[in-house]
């Protein structure tokens, strides 16, 4: 076991992240997280850190899911590791991976799809619906242009623009303008974090299954998943995905289904990691050391 998920194809979707973001209260007193004025981008490709992606936000969602049990007393934490998980991996791209539409910007409509973050709605209008990912722009910042057979987003700053290659919304999402709230985020932490819990209840049941259990059905709606086929020296599937959520959720799949990498909760911290062989039940040798302290403890005191 070499601790990678192994992912076939030429998975890959190149995604932007900025050097620092901010938690910021828009004008209808919804929080949001947003780039700070001043961070650059960089790209990367969220294949190359599957594990850590996984690991990463089923710890935010672990962090949320305790945080409603003692009615959101510390929101403090919760906070900062959606603050370093921004940093690392970008915003989620969820104005794209919540709609049908592929473009979004142009579109006179949306169509939402079932269970998105963002609103009870089916159908929003455009401008209403993106409007909710930029509070923060002011007169000028962004400016559509729609021409007879295409749109262009021009934007008052330096960032990448795919010039048809990719769904124009994507211009938007690389910008500093592009911000979510910071529920969606959770939310979507929670659903991760708590399918992963259901099914490990599965998995661990001393009950046989006779036939197939689907784990919370309706959950994932990888909607948008394009490929194209690539020629260099062999010939590839080339994924693209829309945004980060997408690329999350398929990263998942790969990651609880893969028969050469465990997943797995520590006994003692209940944190997630993965496990370097079948027995491994701890995450470290510390929490490892701490268990058999606690045991021998146990053992001492007759219990
Ligand atoms: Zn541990």
């Amino acid at each position: 076991m070499d601790g990678k998920i192994s992912l076939i194809g030429n998975f890959g979707t190149n995604w932007i992240k900025y050097s620092d973001y901010e938690i910021r209260e828009a004008s209808k007193g919804d929080i949001y997280i947003t780039p700070c004025e001043g961070s650059v981008f960089s790209m990367y490709n969220p294949f190359n850190v599957a594990e850590d992606l996984i690991i990463d936000l089923i710890t935010i969602g672990d962090i949320a899911l305790e945080l409603e049990k003692e009615n959101n007393k510390n929101k403090e934490r919760l906070n900062n590791k959606i603050l370093i998980f921004t940093k690392k991996y970008g915003l989620l791209g969820l104005i794209s991976a919540s709609v049908y539409n592929r473009d979004v910007i142009g579109d006179e409509k949306v169509l939402l799809i079932k269970n998105n973050y963002i609103t009870k709605e089916k159908i929003m209008d455009e401008s209403e619906y993106i409007h909710k990912f930029i509070p923060f722009t002011e007169e000028g910042d962004i400016k559509v242009n729609k021409y007879k057979n295409c749109v262009d987003i021009v934007k008052r700053e330096d960032s990448p623009k795919f010039y048809g290659k990719r769904p124009v919304v994507l211009d938007l999402v690389f910008s500093k303008f592009y911000s979510e709230k910071i529920d969606w985020i959770i939310n979507f932490g929670k659903m991760i974090a708590l399918h992963f819990n259901q099914l490990s209840v599965y998995k661990n049941t001393s009950v046989n299954l006779t036939e197939n259990v689907t784990i919370m059905a309706g959950k994932f709606h990888a909607e948008k998943i394009g490929f194209t086929i690539e020629q260099l020296d062999k010939t590839n599937i080339s994924w693209e995905f829309d945004s980060l959520k997408t690329a999350i959720e398929t990263i998942y799949a790969f990651a609880v289904t893969d028969e050469t990498i465990v997943f797995r909760r520590c006994k003692h911290c209940n944190d997630v990691f993965i496990a370097n062989n079948t027995r491994a039940k701890y995450c470290d040798t510390t929490c490892r050391n701490r268990a058999n302290v606690k045991k021998s403890r146990e053992r001492k005191s007759g219990k």
